[in-house]
This record gives structure tokens, sequence and C-alpha cells, in this order.
């Protein structure tokens, strides 16, 4: 079917009072961004409704570009029919004739905004109900959970059939909710905390620790990779590479093992807020879930956390290992996290990190380390690069058809 346009209803954002302008706008926005490689697209935001002209555009290409931006709960592609009844009739008929084999039921579903239009929407239904019959014999109309929902809509301008209700991503437009430093490792779990806090408005820049060369160049492109996984929900995201090596040296010739991974955390943790500061984000966000490993059990969380006020997002910290995998298949970062590339924490990690460290102890040897300059050398090395979205132009299918 060739389609003329997508109509796009908006999530959650209907009920945000005041600040519904600048959703829209954020959102339109962030439409505009993920769908850039596509030039005939107009895109006009309306309060209730958003529509994307294709002008010639391929909508298999456009629809799963668009179904990864947060903030839209359905859309639906259109065909735009002339404003009269013989138009409409053809147009249903033709669209009927296309769609209904192995279907039972149908509704006409018509919405009238212009209300100079010779019939009203129940007049409408009628009518296109009648046009259905006459090339579909056996269909019978059902207006509860129809196997086929017509919509028509007379609006201003013109007319517009659909037929398709597909599912948005749902959640809040990227950037409604200020923005925030992720903490991304190589792993399975930072980068679905990511999409997560995404998904609920957050800007994401990516912070990610690496010590060369005791860490790879490959282990470097996969922290990359993943981001790269994660842009299609906003269309790029910088990415901070942080020289780590000279701390973590330190860090092992200067203190007990048992308290590698508290003090190493500590840094990751120090560092991460002051490049927040620098690049003006309001939180952090880590993928740290609870009881998964020796730095995450409550006492250890307590400890690093006690570096900082800024407050820590922890997206999955109550999920289990299933729950957070099944999400890293969904957003395809799964197959990338389970490289077998080390990362500093893995080639740092001592044989018996403590799980309940003690705050004392650790206050005590970090009087061993000049802290702030070595900080500020990190931070005098930092790299930043923007990751985009690479144009794959994949069709993908549509299987969760509402
Ligand atoms: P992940 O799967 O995200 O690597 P994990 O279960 O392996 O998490 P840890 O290695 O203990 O857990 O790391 C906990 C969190 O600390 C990570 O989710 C991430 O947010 C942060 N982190 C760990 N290593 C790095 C790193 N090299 N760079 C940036 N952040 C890191
Ligand atoms: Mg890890």
């Amino acid at each position: 079917m060739q389609y003329t346009e997508i109509m796009v209803r908006y999530g959650e954002l209907s009920t945000k009072g005041k600040n519904r302008r600048s959703f829209i706008m954020q959102l339109a926005q962030n439409v505009r961004g993920a769908l850039m490689e596509f030039p005939g697209l107009k895109i006009h935001a309306d309060r209730d409704r958003m529509h994307i002209l294709l002008n010639g555009e391929d909508s298999s290409l456009v629809l799963p570009k668009l179904k990864k931006v947060f903030g839209i709960q359905t859309f639906s592609p259109s065909i735009q029919v002339e404003k009269n009844l013989e138009a409409l009739k053809q147009m249903t008929q033709q669209i009927m004739e296309e769609i209904y084999t192995g279907k039972e039921t149908f509704k006409i579903t018509a919405k009238r905004s212009d209300h100079d239009f010779e019939l009203d929407s129940h007049g409408l239904q009628q009518y296109l109900g009648d046009a259905v019959m006459d090339v579909c014999p056996e269909i019978k109309a059902q207006m509860k959970r129809p196997d086929i929902n017509l919509r028509v809509e007379i609006r201003r301008d013109s007319a517009y059939l659909s037929y398709e209700t597909l599912k948005g991503a749902g959640g809040l437009p990227v950037g409604t909710s200020g923005k925030g430093m992720l903490m991304l490792s190589g792993g399975i779990d930072s980068p679905v905390a990511g999409y997560l806090a995404m998904k609920r408005g957050v800007e994401i820049e990516a912070v990610h620790f690496a010590s060369p060369p005791y860490t790879s160049e490959q282990a470097l492109q996969k922290a990359k990779d993943l981001t790269e996984k994660l842009t299609p929900y906003v269309g790029g995201i910088q990415f901070i590479e942080v020289p780590f090596t000279e701390i973590q040296e330190e860090i092992k010739k200067r203190s007990p093992q048992g308290y590698w991974m508290t003090l190493t955390r500590r840094m990751m943790l120090r560092l991460t807020d002051a490049i927040r500061e620098r690049r003006h984000g309001l939180v952090i966000i880590n993928g740290e879930s609870l009881g998964q490993v020796a730095s995450q059990t409550l006492h250890s969380m307590v400890a690093i956390n006690e570096v900082t006020t800024t407050p820590i997002i922890r997206p999955v910290v109550t999920m289990d290992k299933t729950e957070i995998i099944e999400l890293a298949e969904k957003i395809d970062t799964f197959e990338l996290a389970i490289q077998p590339f080390e990362d500093c924490c893995t080639i740092f990690a001592p044989p018996q990190p403590k799980t309940r460290p003690n705050l004392e102890k650790v206050l005590e040897l970090e009087e061993r380390f000049d802290i702030e300059g070595m900080m500020a050398r990190c931070l005098a090395g930092l790299k930043v690069e923007e990751i985009t979205p690479q144009q794959s132009g994949k069709k993908e299918e549509f299987a969760d058809l509402l």
C-alpha cells in the first residue's frame, strides 16, 4: 500500500499540562533526528497529533526508525484521499480488497473535524460500511475487536484512511527530563540501564573507563559499538573515554587487594561526577544490579556512593539477570556485550573483593593517594566523540500490530 503520511499519537505527554508544548517540540525534534536520512519527509506537530508526510519516501524504511522514538504511544500509516465520497469509497474498496483475505470482521471508525463535510461520522460509517460489503460480501461488521478497523478522518485539508495501528516505544521524549551521565562498561547491564533512562526522557552521555594497555582496543571499540546501539533512540550520543590506567596502577600498588574494587569504584564515581559537572548533567546512571557481584551489595553501594551526593539512577538495580538479558536482547546489545574483551574492572579484579567494605578503613587508605592530582591528570586526557546511528536502512517486520 502506498502510504502518504504517518499519524502519530503522543504518549504520556498528553497528561503533562503546561509542559505539553515543550514536550511536543522535543518529540518533533527527536523524530526529525531519527528520520534525518529521509529528506523528503515533512513533519507537523500539532497539539493532539503529529503528522509525518511521506512525500514519496518508503514507509517500510521510515516506520522501523519511528518505532524507536520515545514519547510515542501508537502510530498509523495513512493514505490521503480527496475529500469527496466517491474518492473515499474507491480507496476504501481498494484497501479492503488488498487486506481482507482471511479476515472475518471489520468496522469503520469515522472522525470528522471538518463539520462542513456532507456526511457526519455516523453517516460516513454507514456509507463506507456499505462500500465494503459490496466488495467483500462475506465479511461481517463487528463493533468489538474486529479483525480490521478501518479509520477515516475528515480534516480541513483532506481525508485520510488508515487500517493499522502500530505500537510506539512509549516513555517520554528523550531530553525532556534533563541530562545524565551513563557509566557504560562493555557489559550487559549498563547499556540496558542507559536504554531505560532514555525511555523516561533522560538524555545520556556515555562515560567509559579504559586502561590501556591492560584493556584492548577491541574493548574500547565494543563500548563504542554498544553506544551505537543506543543511538537510534536519540540520534547521537557523546562518548567520553576516560584514561584510567594510572589510577588503577596506583590503587594496585598502594592498597591491600581486598579494597581495590571499592577504591576503584569510588574513583570512577568521583570522575564521572566531575565530568557530569563540566558537561552540565544532572544525574549519574549506572548498571548496578543488587547482589550480582561484590561491588553490588548494599554495603558496597554505601561505601562507593559516599563520594558524591549527586543522585545515582540505577534502572536495573532490582531486576534479575534474566530480565536484564531479555531487555538486552530486545535492544540488540546482548550479542555484543557477551563478546569476551576484558574491561578495566575484570583485569584489576582482586581474587577476594570485600563485600562489606569498612568506610573508615576506605577513608584511611585513601589518604595514601594524591586523589586531586590523579583526577586532574585523568580529566586532562578525556576524549569526547559523538557516536551516531549506522544508516542500516533495514526493513523490519511488524509482528506487534495492535
Ligand atoms: P555491566 O554489565 O554493565 O558491565 P556488571 O554487572 O559487569 O555491569 P560491574 O562490572 O560491577 O557490573 O559494574 C557495575 C557498573 O559500574 C556498570 O554497570 C557500569 O555502570 C559501571 N562500570 C563498570 N565498569 C565500567 C567501565 N569500564 N566504564 C564505565 N562504567 C563502568
Ligand atoms: Mg561489567
